[in-house]
């Protein structure tokens, strides 16, 4: 029970394996933490709490609770050559890097093999599901839009990288259920093109040149599917040649993904490329999904969470498909899935399948009395924290996602806020909230309060020299064209005179570049190498703005006494009131540092 297995072409077997799972998930859970804890009580970390003895209670009492820098430490010695076995019985394989950060640097996850089984259970069970709900989507391709990032190789050899460029790079992908049978538009040369220009004009291209058979089109991630879009709105006129000529553009030099699109183009194809342009050239570019690909029946993009930034574009781009999150996974473990996909956006709740790993939950709402599970403990900060079982949370409230993996994590917080929204069987089910701390994402990317302090504060000693303070600042992520990118709303104090519009502009975008040298490295990266982000602009406002954004906030029923400027906001009317104040948008006009993070702490480590 476990580990079943899933045949994703056997729709009753897989809903009966999904009832199992989840009418018995208490003992399913029961049965995830025995073999945790049976196979992993001789690592140096668990025995350090339990000295050999296992059991859930025991577990709960001696192993604490703890977040990344407890668990840093561990990793960096793996990184360094120190042997698996220190967390895990099982080999660890690789490093999962995590689009969370540490100190700057992507946090780094344990991962085993056998994970990889894990994952592709998770993989097939989104098969059947879908065709539950949307009928023949055998009878055509599945444009997924997918793509590799770069990986290191620590001081002791093992690889580090993001967790999807692992599973596209391993067999299980390439393997994947009905893949040798051509239903993906993308061949998978064209996926593992490590060039991310290369790969996206190829995956276009033969997007393109097998439209009529399209019936569903995805990416990952909402923001990469509108990157493609946008780069479609850029390319469009060379694909379009390609596709009439039936030759691939001299640019593109690997080799095996020059291979694999030339098959699939064929031959030259004017009439398809004449159709192609005549739906390009049509502005706006509004239902350009529908256009291109007339057979679509949905949108597979995870649009939860801070993705929901983005359904207002995909909903104008889509012409009104409906947008599908099927999953809700992590570089940590996966975790859930959507049974109901076709619900709308803001309706979508995950179930969390029960033997993916041992979940727990903090309570994260105000404590009541309500509820006699579970237990207070104290973390290793000394804060009481209420932690509950998978099977004993309760519909309404909301919680912090605690796991215990195959693969060396124990008791981890995960740093997601989620609702319970109901229950399927046992399990329950639950709509992501939000990140803990994360105030601006605009793709991977997540950055929160502290991080946007320090980049603000080093940003603003430029200013000194002027004789300029900075007094206020706040910030929001502008999403309304692609790429997105930060906006921070700053107010002004100049010795001078009060009138900020005379600030000189150069130092201003010194400011912007400043910020974003400061940010994290997964920001940089998509600034600097994916340009998934775009540059960062500064917005000075007028004296006495940020007051009126207290007033505003007071005004909703914030206390006075209590006020603190928010620094980030999402309410419309409040990022309306400051822009009617704006005197002048400056934009970085550098690209941020970026280079795949050195091990050099690990090695110190
Ligand atoms: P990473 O560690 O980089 O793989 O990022 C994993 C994080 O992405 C999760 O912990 C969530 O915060 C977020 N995430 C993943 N799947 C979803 C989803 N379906 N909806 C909202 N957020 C998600």
């Amino acid at each position: 029970m476990v580990m079943p297995s899933c045949d994703p072409n056997d729709l009753e077997g897989s809903t009966r394996l999904i009832e199992d799972l989840t009418a018995n998930a208490r003992q399913v859970q029961q049965q995830v933490l025995n073999e945790i804890l049976t196979r992993n009580q001789g690592t140096e970390y668990l025995h350090g709490f339990l000295r050999g003895r296992k059991g859930r209670d025991l577990f709960k009492k001696k192993v604490p609770v703890v977040e990344y820098d407890q668990v840093k430490p561990y990793i960096d010695r793996l990184a360094n050559g120190e042997p698996s076995r220190i967390i895990s019985a099982q080999p660890i394989s690789e490093l999962l890097t995590s689009s969370g950060t540490s100190g700057g640097q992507p946090k780094m996850m344990p991962s085993t093999d056998e994970e990889l089984d894990r994952k592709t259970f998770l993989y097939n069970l989104l098969i059947p599901v879908m065709n539950q709900y949307v009928d023949g989507l055998d009878q055509g391709k599945g444009m997924y839009l997918l793509f590799i990032k770069p990986e290191i190789s620590t001081p002791a050899g093992l690889t580090a990288r993001p967790v999807l460029t692992s599973y596209y790079k391993s067999r299980h992908f390439r393997s994947r259920p009905f893949n040798r049978f051509n239903v993906y538009t993308s061949p998978d040369e064209a996926i593992l093109c490590p060039d991310s220009k290369q790969s996206m004009f190829c995956q276009l291209l033969c997007g393109l040149r097998q439209r009529d058979q399209v019936l569903r089109v995805g990416a990952v991630f909402a923001s990469a599917f509108l990157r493609a879009i946008k780069f479609l709105e850029d390319h469009w006129p060379e694909l379009c040649s390609n596709i009439r000529t039936g030759t691939v553009s001299d640019w593109i030099t690997d080799a095996s993904c020059r291979d694999a699109v030339g098959r699939i183009l064929r031959e030259p194809n004017a009439e398809l490329a004449d159709v192609i342009e005549s739906e390009c050239r049509r502005e706006p570019w509004e239902a350009i999904v529908k256009r291109l690909w007339p057979r679509t029946k949905y949108v597979d993009v995870i649009v939860t969470g801070s993705m929901a930034q983005y359904i207002p574009l995909l909903e104008f781009y889509s012409g009104g498909l409906p947008l599908v999150s099927t999953m809700y996974a992590s570089s940590e473990c996966y975790f859930g899935i959507n049974l109901r996909p076709l619900d709308l956006p803001s309706d979508v709740s995950y179930t969390l399948l029960p033997n993916m790993a041992y979940f727990e939950f903090i309570e994260a709402d105000k404590t009541d009395d309500r509820g006699e599970t579970g237990s207070v403990e104290c973390n290793y900060t000394g804060d009481l924290i209420k932690v509950v079982d998978l099977v004993d949370v309760e519909v309404g409230r909301y919680y912090e996602l605690v796991v215990t993996t195959f693969t060396g994590l124990y008791r981890y917080r995960v740093g997601d806020i989620l609702k319970v929204t109901g229950f399927h069987n046992a399990a329950p089910q639950f709509r992501f909230v939000h990140r803990r701390n994360v105030v601006l994402s605009v793709d991977t990317d997540k950055t929160n309060e502290e991080d946007l302090l320090k980049a603000v504060t080093q940003a603003k000693l430029l200013l000194e020299p002027l004789g300029c303070l900075l007094t206020e600042y706040t910030s929001y992520a502008d999403t309304s064209s692609i790429p997105g990118h930060y906006v921070l709303f700053w107010e002004l104090k100049t010795k001078a005179s009060s009138d900020p519009s005379h600030i000189d502009s150069a130092v201003m975008e010194d400011c912007c570049s400043t910020i974003e040298s400061c940010l994290d490295s997964v920001y940089r990266r998509c600034r600097s190498r994916d340009r998934s982000i775009g540059p960062l602009e500064i917005r000075v406002v007028r004296r006495g703005a940020f007051d009126a954004l207290m007033d505003y906030c007071v005004s909703l029923g914030s206390s006075v006494n209590q006020y603190k400027t928010p620094r980030c906001i999402q309410s419309r009317e409040a990022i309306q009131l400051l822009e009617e104040k704006v005197v002048g948008k400056f934009f970085s006009r550098k690209l941020p540092f970026w280079e795949p993070y050195t091990m050099m702490e690990a090695k110190a480590g």
